[in-house]
């Protein structure tokens, strides 16, 4: 059988393959199809909740050639989502002439560097991009910056964020933010950002998203297995998808079989 990579299949590139969450995705949608986006949005959840996806799905939508504002599912032909196909799960740095994407745990959080980053957003270095620009035509004088786990930034950087946030409606701000560690965003950024909380999934939308890939991947299920492993993945869209790996090679998913294989 050929072996398939079940994270990179599911990737979720349209706001219709986000499980749950339905009111914020409506919100969500709402603001991208109006373009009021600025100054910026928060996807503010636990781990695991989508927020990466969500804040990238936003930038795609934003980017892609063919959305309109009665159409913002990414069209995922186009140059501009072939470039957001590039960027890989749990990357540190990705950019192209009008978009960045920071991981801000990794070394990149210095004040140094965001610094830096806001000097070419606001100084005289922006938008010599040319012809080399990758999205849309008509978001061609626009930036936007996604800074993920934006809560693990040092406090000089968020007060250098803060002082920056309003200066330039052309310059879009996508943060996630852990809700566990969400007070350390301050009260004084998040008045100025539309927050998108995001959920894990309920015990009913786990169960329906496991069947679905169930019957797309042609694994035998019972339905106490299917309860089991959505109880057992709390309701983690990327922990349903990687524990139903071991069962496309050709093991029943049951109870047993859950406990076996996944505790
Ligand atoms: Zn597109």
């Amino acid at each position: 059988m050929e072996k398939v990579d079940l994270l990179q299949k599911y990737r979720v590139k349209r706001f219709d393959q986000i499980h749950g969450n339905k009111e914020s995705l409506t919100l969500l949608k709402y603001l991208i199809a109006n373009d009021n986006l600025s100054p910026g949005i928060l996807f503010d959840g636990d781990y695991g909740t989508c927020k990466t996806c969500g804040g990238r799905l936003t930038a795609r939508s934003y980017f892609c050639h063919n959305t309109t504002p009665e159409q913002i599912e990414p069209c995922n032909q186009c140059p501009s989502c072939a470039f957001f196909d590039t960027i890989k799960t749990e990357t540190g740095l990705a950019y192209n002439t009008n978009y960045i994407e920071v991981f801000c745990p990794d070394h990149y959080m210095d004040i140094k560097f965001f610094r830096k980053l806001f000097d070419r957003l606001y100084g005289c270095g922006r938008y010599r991009h040319g012809s080399d620009f990758f999205g849309s035509p008509k978001r061609i004088n626009t930036f936007v910056v996604f800074l993920n786990e934006f809560q693990r930034t040092d406090p000089s950087t968020r007060d250098l964020f803060l002082n920056k946030l309003e200066d330039d409606p052309s310059v879009i701000f996508l943060l996630t933010a852990s809700t566990a560690d969400g007070a350390k965003v301050g009260r004084d950024i998040r008045d100025r950002l539309t927050t998108i909380k995001m959920n894990p999934l309920t015990l009913e939308e786990s169960i329906y998203f496991i069947k679905e890939i169930c019957v797309n991947e042609h694994i035998e299920w019972e339905q106490d297995g299917i309860t089991e492993l959505a109880e057992m993945s709390r309701g983690i869209p990327r922990k349903i998808i990687s524990s139903l790996k071991i069962f496309t090679s050709g093991i029943n998913l049951s109870a047993g079989n859950v406990n076996k294989f996944l505790m």
